[in-house]
């Protein structure tokens, strides 16, 4: 059983050097009773969150993501087949999607809120570690429950080509508002106004002042801003909000690899325009889950929603699938295939 794991603690950007492999023997039995289950894993997620747990232990932020411990295999989300069950609900054959060791097999104790069942199985499989998965429920949850939207409102999407993001810019369309979206190359800035419908798209590596660039795609200014990347992004974004805009605080990935968070200038005028900020975390809304797949799924079979993924192969090149979400490497939902069966 091929395993991934983290060598040591890392500080700054991830490299893939933090990382290795080792392999160990899995026993192809479980007790019945013992509510766990033997999973063959066939897609793994590549999320930036990862980046939280690889850090030394912080007890100030301990409650909210467990630190990876060095030498020990690495988990996240990922799709995956139930070889053997010892849990009533499970059994042979079944798929689900939940926290999975980065390994080839694992065997997991399913819990709520943690794995879910997968029901719908005509429609790809990989589209529960993005789509159908965490990101999904991310952009669901954060678009309709932070972000209030009403028809013909402005809409901004920062890493708007991403997991999350290219579903946003979807949802935003499809309620009627005006939607741009950025990301870091012409290739993804491509992608938003030709394949996911969003009405305007830049560049931002390209924009030496983020703010003109932000003004002459929204004259009138931002009703609704989806923040994925925070920094000098948030601040020109701010400036630009209309009175009584609203920030949905859903990452912030230019932060995550600096000793010293950069800092926020205009912040001062949330009062002025009575702009609220709202952080938040999927998990909070997880038990909307149903909810959101009987949305999206008809969605999805009538091509009305569509999703790019990028596919790394074979659990070897796991390490640089997930450090190449801190260089932008990605185009679209970084997955790796372990098994496509
Ligand atoms: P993506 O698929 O968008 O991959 C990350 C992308 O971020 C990269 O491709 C890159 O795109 C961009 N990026 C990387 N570094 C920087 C930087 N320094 N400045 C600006 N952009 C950068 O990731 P996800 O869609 O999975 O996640 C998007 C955001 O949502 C992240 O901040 C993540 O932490 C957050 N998130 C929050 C959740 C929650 O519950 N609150 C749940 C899931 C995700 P580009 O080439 O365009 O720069």
């Amino acid at each position: 059983n091929k395993q991934v794991i983290l060598k040591d603690y890392v500080n700054g950007f991830p490299k893939e050097s933090n990382f290795d492999f080792k392999t160990n023997i899995v026993e192809f039995k479980v007790p019945g009773g013992s509510n766990s289950v033997l999973v063959k894993n066939l897609y793994l997620s590549c999320d930036p969150y990862m980046r939280m747990r690889m850090g030394k232990p912080d007890p100030s932020t301990a409650a909210l993501a467990q630190a990876y411990a060095p030498g020990q295999p690495i988990f996240g989300y990922g799709v995956s087949r139930v070889i053997e069950s010892g849990h009533p609900d499970y059994k042979k054959g079944d798929l689900l999607w939940g926290i999975v060791g980065w390994e080839e097999y694992s065997v997991i104790t399913p819990m709520t809120h943690m794995h879910f069942k997968i029901q719908h199985t005509d429609v790809p499989l990989s589209y529960y570690a993005g789509l159908l998965g965490m990101p999904g429920m991310t952009a669901y949850a954060g678009f309709y429950e932070v972000c209030s939207p009403k028809k013909g409102e402005t809409v901004y999407v920062s890493a708007a080509s991403g997991a999350v993001g290219q579903l946003v810019g979807q949802l935003a369309k499809m309620m009627g508002c005006y939607v741009v979206g950025s990301a870091g190359s012409k290739e993804k800035v491509d992608l938003l106004k030709t394949k996911f419908g969003f009405d305007d798209a830049f560049n931002y590596k390209e924009e030496p002042d983020l703010s003109a660039a932000l003004k002459r795609c929204f004259p009138e200014g931002i009703d609704i801003y989806f923040e994925n990347v925070g920094g000098k992004m948030l601040d020109a974004v701010i400036l630009n909000m209309r009175p009584h805009g609203r920030i949905a605080a859903c990452g912030m990935i230019s932060q995550y690899n600096l000793k010293n968070p950069e800092g926020i200038y205009g912040l001062s005028l949330i009062t002025y325009k009575r702009i609220r900020i709202q952080g938040f975390n999927c998990f909070d809304y997880f038990d909307k889950y149903s909810e959101f797949l009987e949305f999206v799924v008809p969605y999805i079979r009538e091509g009305k929603i569509t999703y790019v993924e990028d596919v790394a192969d074979g659990i070897e090149s796991a390490p640089a699938a997930l450090v190449g979400l801190f260089h932008g490497k990605n185009v679209g939902k970084q997955l790796v295939v372990v098994s496509p069966s």
